[in-house]
Formats: C-alpha cells, structure tokens, sequence
C-alpha cells in the first residue's frame, strides 16, 4: 500500500496551520508549528508574494490530502465519486473521506492519528459487524459497529488513545463505549462538523478546471 512517509510536521508547516498528524503530540508544547511556526526549508521564513488562485486551490488539496493520508491518485478518485453523487462535491468528498474507516477508528477516539489508526487496520486489530477488516480505506456504513478485537485491547497505543478521550469531546456524528471499545456512525458526517476550517469549494475549482 503506498502512503506518505515524509516528516509529518514539515506538512503542517508548509500549510501554516496545525493539521493534527501525531494524536498527543500535537497538543503537547513538542509541537513543531507552536516552535517553529513558518514554512519548512531554507526559504521557510520569507514573505512569498500574493498568492494565486490557483496557489491557494492547490495548497487547500494538499492540506486536505495530508489531513486524510490520502494520495492523489486516490484522492482523485474520490472527487470523481463525489462528483458523480447528487447533491454539493465539495459535501460529498468529506462525507466520503469521513467514511473511510481509519478516519472512523480515529474519530472513534481509538488510535492517537489517522496514520496510528491505519496502522492498526491493517495489523488486523479492528472488526467490522464482528469481521476483521484490514482495508484502511473501507467506507463504512451508517449503524455498522467498528470495534478493537478483544484480544487487541491492551495495545498501549489503544490504552493511551482511550484515555485521552476523557480531555476531548467526540465529533457529533459517531458514538463509541470506551470500555466495550467499541462504536458506530451515527450519520452521514458533514463538513460542518469537522474541527479544522476547510474551504472545499477551492478543491472543487481546481478539479473543475
Ligand atoms: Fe502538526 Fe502535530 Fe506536528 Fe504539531 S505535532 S506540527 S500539529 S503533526
């Protein structure tokens, strides 16, 4: 499975906003963009000129993508289904990129990060409806139940992940039993309801081109 294997923090930098890619760390004074909060590299610190259009259409992708460790390819590949379902694109793609079902384990409150979460899917330590699903990409469904394998309960990055739950407030559209550590999607996620501001109509315009 491909992914992206860059320094993770150099991405959030190159946005100029925290993304929140490594689960506690990002809330912790280690985080990169709280010490160095400009762009990465040897010109990181210059004011660049007014950006682009299409600049602006490009950085909002890649943001986006980054968020969800999604490739382009991929990425692209949901646009396109998203393009093809009625109602707003830009509404569809998240629901879409929501649905995955690393994304529910992270929302979920499961793993520390999406990349954590992934990384359990595909170790096998995550059911479906009581079936071992080891496919990061997998939309799942309104009223499925995602779960931890009950022999997988103990992994720490699963202890520490739950116990940080307690600091944080779920997202409206899942609802999980940390003991049981187990939970589902309520409804169809909305982009309303996510924590980072995101401005799709810019990745609708950039695809639209
Ligand atoms: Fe981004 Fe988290 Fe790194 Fe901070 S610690 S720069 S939020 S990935």
């Amino acid at each position: 499975m491909a992914r992206y294997t860059e320094a993770k923090c150099k991405l959030c930098r190159r946005e100029g906003m925290k993304l929140y890619l490594k689960g506690e760390r990002c809330h912790s004074s280690s985080c990169a963009m709280d010490r160095r909060p400009y762009g990465p590299g040897e010109h990181g610190r210059r004011r660049g000129r007014k950006p682009s259009d299409y600049k602006l259409q490009l950085r909002e992708k890649q943001k986006v993508r980054a968020i969800y460790g999604v490739l382009e390819k991929q990425f692209r590949l949901y646009f396109a289904e998203a393009n093809r379902q009625t109602g707003a694109t830009g509404e569809n793609l998240f629901t879409i990129l929501e649905k995955r079902l690393d994304s529910v384990l992270f929302r979920l409150g499961f793993a520390p990060s999406r990349s954590s979460a992934r990384q359990l899917i595909r170790h096998q330590h995550v059911v479906v409806d009581g079936i071992v699903c080891d496919i990061p990409s997998r939309q799942v469904k309104v009223g499925e139940t995602v779960a931890i394998r009950t022999k997988s309960h103990n992994i720490p990055q699963i202890v520490e992940s739950v116990k940080d739950n307690a600091k944080r407030d779920r997202l409206p559209f899942v609802e999980a039993d940390d003991k049981k550590l187990e939970g589902r999607l309520l409804v169809e996620p909305q982009l309303s309801d996510l924590p980072i501001p995101i401005q799709e109509n810019l990745i609708v315009e950039l695809y639209s081109k």
